[in-house]
């Protein structure tokens, strides 16, 4: 396979896609087998709640995907509702129940939350042994330490991606356009903990395109469709887009794939790049929130 490398020289025509399919199925057959080998011991399959506090219609699509994903490894999960009319304090009590209950390993929280509803109340509370998608304010924290007990598995998932391709990341410059909490930001930090100088871009900042040019590595992660155009990219750039657009003319990412592609080096297909991945280290994040809460519970005895 060729390997995505920096040209120094410029582009050499070649672009290898970055797909992320081989990858997720690796990670899920490595978990499948893991939770295969706890349950024949006798112990409890891993059980993960999810806090339905987010009531649009694409967070229902999500929640009804990520349950398929965890079912088809072993994973029980579990649908926890909050009562309309439901509290920021309402919401954080519900959560630290479930941080007591013993038979639920990982918490969800699908997000944007209902009106009423905030974030925040919600990461203050998460328990950071339970939290499976990195967002607790500890796990934040902890992340930016460079001691995370879970990382946000989108950011998570680009980095294993780059790794699994073989882009050399020291000693890179990196360019990543957006800085949410659960994408831009913890992939910026992931970046630089892997020894890349890393630029942070966002809605305000003037002559984005300086900023990307100058990369050898360029996220996207803005959720505005084809927002990266070739003009923006230096040629020989590794690409890496987890924008998720739904357009006119179907699912697209933050990258103008078809034009991008003939001068970048690797590039991320939306979709079947980073999404597929992502899915698969959510499953795994849940699997280590098991294996954590069950050594946890071993110890207290
Ligand atoms: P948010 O809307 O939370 O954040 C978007 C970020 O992009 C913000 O920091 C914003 O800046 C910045 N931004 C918006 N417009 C521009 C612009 N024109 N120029 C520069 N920066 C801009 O989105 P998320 O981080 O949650 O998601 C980002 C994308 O990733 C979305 O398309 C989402 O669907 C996708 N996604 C993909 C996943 C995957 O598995 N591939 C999983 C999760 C999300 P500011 O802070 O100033 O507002």
């Amino acid at each position: 396979m060729l390997l995505a490398v920096i040209n120094e020289n410029g582009h050499s025509g070649l672009v290898t896609i970055l797909k992320g399919t081989e990858l997720a199925q690796q990670i899920r057959a490595g978990v499948k087998s893991s939770i295969d080998a706890l349950v024949a011991t006798g112990r409890t399959a891993p059980t993960v709640a999810v806090v339905m506090a987010a009531e649009t219609p694409e967070a229902l699509v999500y929640v009804e995907s990520v349950e398929r994903s965890f079912s088809r490894v072993g994973i029980c999960s579990r649908r926890v509702s909050v009562p309309d009319g439901a509290t920021d304090a309402d919401l954080q009590e519900l959560i630290r129940d479930l941080a007591e209950d013993t038979e639920v390993h990982g918490i969800l929280v699908p997000t944007p939350l209902r009106p009423g509803l905030t974030l925040l109340a919600a990461q203050d509370a998460l328990p950071p042994a339970k939290d499976v998608e990195g967002i607790s304010s500890a796990n934040v924290g902890r992340l930016a330490l460079g001691r995370p007990l879970a990382i946000p598995a989108t950011p998570l998932g680009g980095m294993e991606l780059l790794r699994h391709y073989g882009v050399e990341l020291s000693g890179k410059q990196a360019t990543v356009v957006g800085r949410s909490s659960v994408v831009g930001w913890p992939m910026a930090t992931l970046l630089t903990q892997a020894n890349a100088t890393v630029t942070v871009c966002h809605s305000r900042t003037p002559n984005l395109a300086e900023h990307t040019r100058r990369a050898d590595i360029v996220v996207a992660a803005a959720g505005r469709p084809a927002m990266i155009t070739a003009a923006m990219v230096r040629p020989g750039a590794v690409v890496v887009d987890f924008g998720v657009n739904v357009t006119e003319q179907g699912m697209c990412g933050d990258v103008d794939y078809n034009s991008v592609s003939a001068v970048a080096s690797a590039i991320t297909p939306v979709p079947g790049g980073t999404g597929p991945v992502t899915a698969a280290v959510l499953v795994r994040n849940v699997y280590e929130a098991a294996t954590r809460v069950l050594n946890m519970g071993a110890q207290s005895k």
